[in-house]
C-alpha cells in the first residue's frame, strides 16, 4: 500500500457518506485507481519526452468505448456505489434500459464469451456501445475501471472506429502498451486483494453490463 497514494475522488464523494456509507473494498479501489492514473501520467510524459509520442485520445472520442471491457467483482463494486450516490432516479432507470438492452443483444449474438474465434463477429456490428456512455462521455468516469483509465492509441481515431468494424492488420490501432504495463503493480494489487481470502480472480473477471447488473440487483442479470 505505501505506492498506493490518497484519492481525490474519495474526497469528492465523502459529503455523500450520510446517505450511501463509504465500504473498504471501494475505498481501496479509489486508492488504486489514484495510484493507476499518476503511473499512467508518468509513462505519457516519459514517452513524449523520450519518443515524441503523444496519445491521440481526446474528449469527445468514445470508439474504444464500443469495446467489450472486462472488470471485477471489487471494480464492479465501486461502480455501483458511484451510481447510487451520483445518479438520479431517472438516470438509473436509463442506464437500466441501456444495461438490459446490452444483455438482450449479448444473449441473441453468435459469438463466444467474452470474444468469438471469428473475427468478423468480434466486429462491432450493432454492439451496443457500453451502457454508461451518455452522449459521447462516460457517466461513470472519475470510478471508470483501470481497463478504460489505462487505454491510449497513438493513432488515427478513425482506425479504431474501423477496427470496430473491419480488423485488418492496416488500420489496427496503435495501442501505448507501456502505460497498461507501467500501472501493472497497481491492477495487480487490486487481484491480489481479491484472490486473499481464495477467490479464483479469473471467475471474478465478467464483462462490465454483466457485472453491473449484477450489483445493481437488476432481475434480468446473469447469476452466479
Ligand atoms: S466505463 Fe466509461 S470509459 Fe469505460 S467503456 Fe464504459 S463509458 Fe467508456
Amino acid at each position: 500500500m505505501d505506492q498506493v497514494k490518497n484519492s481525490g475522488f474519495k474526497k469528492d464523494v465523502e459529503d455523500d457518506t450520510e446517505i450511501i456509507p463509504h465500504t473498504p473494498e471501494e475505498d481501496f479501489v479509489s486508492l488504486i485507481y489514484h495510484s493507476v492514473d499518476e503511473a499512467a501520467d508518468r509513462e505519457l510524459l516519459l514517452l513524449q519526452n523520450r519518443n515524441n509520442i503523444s496519445p491521440t485520445c481526446k474528449r469527445g472520442c468514445f470508439e474504444c468505448c464500443g469495446q467489450y471491457i472486462l472488470i471485477n467483482r471489487s471494480e464492479a463494486h465501486a461502480l455501483g456505489q458511484f451510481i447510487r450516490r451520483r445518479f438520479s432516479a431517472d438516470e438509473k432507470d436509463r442506464l437500466r434500459s441501456r444495461t438490459r438492452q446490452w444483455h438482450i443483444w449479448n444473449d441473441n449474438r453468435t459469438g463466444k464469451y467474452p470474444l468469438s474465434a471469428n473475427p468478423s463477429a468480434d466486429s462491432r456490428n450493432g454492439r451496443p456501445f457500453c451502457p454508461l456512455l451518455v452522449d459521447g462521455s462516460c457517466s461513470a468516469y472519475p470510478i471508470r475501471p483501470i481497463t478504460c483509465r489505462t487505454h491510449f492509441v497513438c493513432s488515427s481515431p478513425s482506425f479504431c472506429r474501423f477496427s470496430n468494424n473491419h480488423k485488418t492488420a492496416n488500420t489496427e490501432p496503435l495501442a501505448l502498451t507501456s502505460v497498461v504495463a507501467a500501472t501493472k503493480l497497481f491492477s495487480q494489487r487490486l487481484k491480489d486483494r481479491i484472490s486473499s481470502n481464495g477467490t479464483d480472480f479469473s471467475l471474478e473477471t465478467m464483462l462490465l453490463p454483466h457485472w453491473l447488473a449484477i450489483e445493481m440487483r437488476w432481475d434480468f442479470a446473469i447469476s452466479i
